[in-house]
């Protein structure tokens, strides 16, 4: 089926690949294809973008967030507390460096609730790992002085939050070390896996971009044992080419979800927006809202040719997986589990334009009617 509004954006995202194939063809006659300088330029490029001394890219955001955990010495026997609604990553890295994923509920914006953090603090706990959920932030602020209270790291999961604001700082430049993610869905992507770490501390730098490649000093000296999670270079010049226009893309977006939020104000209790605070500017990688006879609406819309999506119907704490692993017993987030039956994904991008919004409201209102 063509849809008539559709999720897909990447389709108008690389009508035009002049530059990309350009590049590439430079790229090729240096064959620079195991980092090198295409690579360390989208680093430098991403560093200075969102105001922090190090980047080191990767090859996706579940590594970035396996390498920062990593490189905090976060393994067996540690804590990490999370939110059970986020992408399987989060929750995945947390394991796979053998640590326990202990879980907070989220609040009405879907972010971690602050209030609940302190209580699942114990001896064990050595990080927070707050996620930019949908593409809008937590209270970082509170976060901080929360882990600063009791001496913990915090690890920002930032894979949705690339190019957004809190007050005038980035998302993913607040806490010790911090993940992104270049996913093609994300609000910066390339044509594939991509992911990257910031951090302002040199020696947590200087050990990732060693472990991230072998543990390698030079070619014929091994420091540390370490992993390959490089980054393709053909993909670092697709991010290059992105992060030009991510201000624009960052901007368009905010503008198509804020006449969305206006177009639902009067339809509550049917559809409720999240509230959208003035110091956050969001990344819209997710456009969600809440609303009643969610698995109904989302059949009417995909009839009517809108490609909605729901992130996701089953929390984290209720996937198999988790059950299975025995972290913990029928612990209950009624926020989070709430939310997951309620809660839609709307095609908001770049590329909607306002006669599609007007058709999706008129389709909800045609529903509710
Ligand atoms: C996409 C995403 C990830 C994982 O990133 P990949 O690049 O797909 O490995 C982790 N956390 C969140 C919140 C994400 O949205």
């Amino acid at each position: 089926m063509r849809y008539k509004v559709p999720y897909n954006y990447l389709p108008f995202e690389f009508k035009d690949t002049r530059n990309i194939f350009k590049e590439w063809s430079k790229l090729i006659k240096s064959t620079d294809f195991t980092l090198g300088k295409f690579v360390e330029k989208f680093e430098n490029q991403f560093s200075k973008f969102c105001g922090v001394k190090y980047c080191i890219s990767t090859n996706n955001g579940t590594d970035a967030l396996i390498l920062a955990l990593k490189s905090l010495k976060i393994g067996s026997g540690d804590e990490v507390i999370t939110v059970p609604n986020s992408f399987y990553a989060t929750t995945g890295a947390i394991v796979a460096v053998g640590a326990k994923p202990i879980f907070v509920d989220c609040d009405e914006r879907y972010q971690i609730d602050t209030n609940l953090i302190e209580h699942k603090i114990t001896k064990k706990t050595k990080a927070i790992l707050p996620v930019h959920w949908a593409g809008a932030s937590p209270d970082m602020k509170k976060i901080m002085k929360i882990a600063k209270k009791y001496n913990l790291y915090v690890v920002e999961d930032a894979c949705m939050g690339i190019g957004g604001r809190i007050s005038n700082k980035h998302p993913g430049t607040i806490g010790h070390v911090n993940a992104f993610s270049l996913h093609p869905l994300k609000s910066l992507n390339v044509m594939g896996d991509g992911g990257m770490i910031v951090t302002n501390n040199t020696k947590i730098y200087q050990w990732v971009k060693k472990y991230r490649n072998h543990g390698m000093i030079n070619r014929d000296q091994n420091e540390i044992w370490g992993v390959n999670m490089r980054m393709q270079p053909l993909q670092s010049i697709v991010a290059i080419e992105n992060l030009k226009k991510l201000n624009k893309v960052i901007s368009t977006r905010n503008k198509n979800a804020n006449y969305m939020d206006k177009k639902f104000k009067d339809m509550k209790p049917y559809v409720i927006t999240p509230k959208r605070l003035n110091n956050n500017l969001e990344t819209f990688s997710l456009y969600m809202v809440l609303v009643k006879k969610r698995d109904l609406l989302l059949k009417y819309l995909i009839s009517k040719g809108i490609e909605a999506k729901i992130h996701y119907p089953i929390p984290l704490h209720k996937q198999k997986a988790h059950i299975n692993s025995n972290y913990f017993k029928n612990e209950k987030f009624p926020v989070v589990e709430r939310h997951a039956k309620k809660l839609i994904t709307l095609p908001m991008h770049q590329y909607i334009k306002p006669k599609q919004i007007d058709y999706i409201s008129a389709c909800i209102k045609q529903f509710y009617n």
